[in-house]
């Protein structure tokens, strides 16, 4: 499998691909006293989680959507100086031509957004008791221990929506569009013990955006590293249990190789991966003069009557994403509408995002267009969110495919990466040793 070209250089461990997952696995091994190299093909780290500067306005490629809740981005050593910016509590949802909130966690208390909305939900004797019984849902969900959540039988989300005690209204209301949203899948094939992690997760914190674009997660993770740590332009092509062949730099040797590099790169490199399907996702970016909202709100439309899934004013939310008398405006387009030719997409879009925000789109500059076909690995039921990441003594993979296909999986993987190579190595985690010694 490997060429036999020169051995350019030697580290204990070598991980492929610098994003979330090999970052991750990187800052766990060398707490250990590992020495690594990370490889990366691209310009420079982050994979799905760049963010690109443009005209002022910091732009994710991702339609990132992070949860205070999620328990790596307090783990995960490198990462103590980086910010949350929440969304407002609870999401708005646009329907009948209008958006209400809901999905809060106060019990049976909601909030109004207009004094309109509160006269038409005073007038509905039933939205009250929706709000209470949805309230109770998910606190109950998000008290549930997660052994006796996974032990539930898993099947597809949308199969099981119906039988979780709450009213079609809320479901179609509520919880349908926002699992979709969370789980890139409008289809809402996604297994349901999946679909029940993710919503727990969003009763137990806030949904939220990293301040300055999700490209600072990957940045703050590789600072921590040692100088030269990650090489970038560096592109592996073929993997063993000892060394790592590259286009650039011939062979690579090392005791030990973690492959983090995303589900489809994986299989190439190890024959035999199985290779997921993908959900795909197109992220619109557009510029106004100002916000269409003064609010820091999510907003599901459930794509009734238009391709966006959820948009949001991204600048209200993180103000260090649009210069100072812009609005930065991000919208996320799931399935098969993602596919659309950008043009036809974006008309589309404007259209739907007058109605949604109430004003004119049309003169909205629109800033960058993301299409990511690969962009979330499906999670069908039966889904192992806990996927093997060492396949042989020597050779381990991780990413958010062999977990959760969310930033949470795919920092988790990598560090279920490192102590596997680290329990193979016979070193200790956190011992802080030099392997050599070993
Ligand atoms: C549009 C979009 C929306 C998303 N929305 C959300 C969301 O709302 N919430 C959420 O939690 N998650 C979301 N995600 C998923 C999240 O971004 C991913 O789960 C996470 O970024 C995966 O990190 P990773 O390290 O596993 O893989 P990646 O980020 O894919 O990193 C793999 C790295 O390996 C490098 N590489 C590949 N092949 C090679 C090679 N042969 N040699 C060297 N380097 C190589 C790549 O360049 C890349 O840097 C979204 C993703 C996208 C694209």
């Amino acid at each position: 499998m490997l060429s036999s070209a020169r051995t350019a250089h030697h580290a204990d461990v070598v991980v492929v691909g610098a994003s979330l997952a090999g970052l991750s696995a990187a800052q766990h091994l060398i707490s250990s006293g590992v020495t690594v190299t990370v490889l990366e093909s691209g310009p420079r780290p982050g994979g799905r989680m760049t963010t690109d500067a443009v005209d002022g306005f910091l732009l994710d490629r991702t339609g990132q959507l992070l949860n205070t809740s999620f328990p790596e981005l307090i783990r995960t050593p490198g990462l103590e100086a980086l910010k949350l910016r929440p969304f407002s509590p609870g999401v708005l949802v646009h329907t009948d031509g209008r958006n209400h909130r809901t999905g809060e966690l106060r019990g049976a208390k909601r909030a109004f957004t207009t004094a309109r909305a509160f006269a038409a939900a005073r007038a509905s004797r039933s939205a009250g008791l929706d709000q209470a019984r949805l309230g109770a849902a998910l606190a109950r969900l998000a008290a549930l221990p997660i052994d006796r959540m996974l032990a539930r039988p898993d099947r597809p989300t949308s199969t099981t929506l119906a039988t979780r005690g709450l009213p079609a209204r809320t479901v179609e209301g509520f919880l349908r569009p926002l699992l979709a949203s969370l789980l890139s899948d409008p289809d809402l094939t996604t297994s349901s013990r999946c679909a029940d992690l993710v919503l727990r997760g969003y009763a137990r914190g806030r949904l939220c955006l990293p301040a300055g674009g999700a490209g600072i997660i990957p940045d703050l993770l590789a600072a921590q590293l040692p100088p030269e740590t990650v090489r970038t332009g560096v592109h592996a092509k073929a993997v063993g249990t000892t060394a790592v062949d590259t286009a650039e730099h011939g062979e690579i040797t090392c005791r030990s190789v973690v492959v983090a590099t995303g589900a489809r790169s994986a299989a190439e490199l190890i024959p035999g991966l199985r290779l997921p399907g993908f959900h795909p996702v197109t992220v619109l970016h557009h510029a106004a003069d100002e916000p269409p909202l003064r609010d820091a709100s999510l907003i599901l439309t459930g794509t009734r009557r238009g391709p966006v899934a959820h948009t949001t004013v991204a600048s209200e939310v993180d103000p260090d994403r649009a210069p100072a008398g812009e609005a930065l405006i991000t919208s996320t387009v799931l399935g098969a509408a993602a596919g659309l030719p950008t043009a036809e997409l974006d008309r589309a879009a404007r259209a739907q995002l007058a109605r949604v925000y109430g004003t004119s789109a049309s003169r909205w500059r629109l800033l960058a267009a993301h299409h990511d076909p690969d962009a979330v690995p499906a999670m069908p039921a039966p889904h192992d969110v806990r996927r093997p990441v060492r396949l042989l003594s020597g050779l381990y993979v991780c990413g958010d495919h062999r977990d959760t296909s969310t930033v949470q999986g795919a920092l988790f993987s990598g560090r279920r990466a490192a102590q596997a190579v680290l329990r193979d190595l016979g070193v200790r985690p956190g011992q802080g040793q030099a392997l050599r010694a070993a």
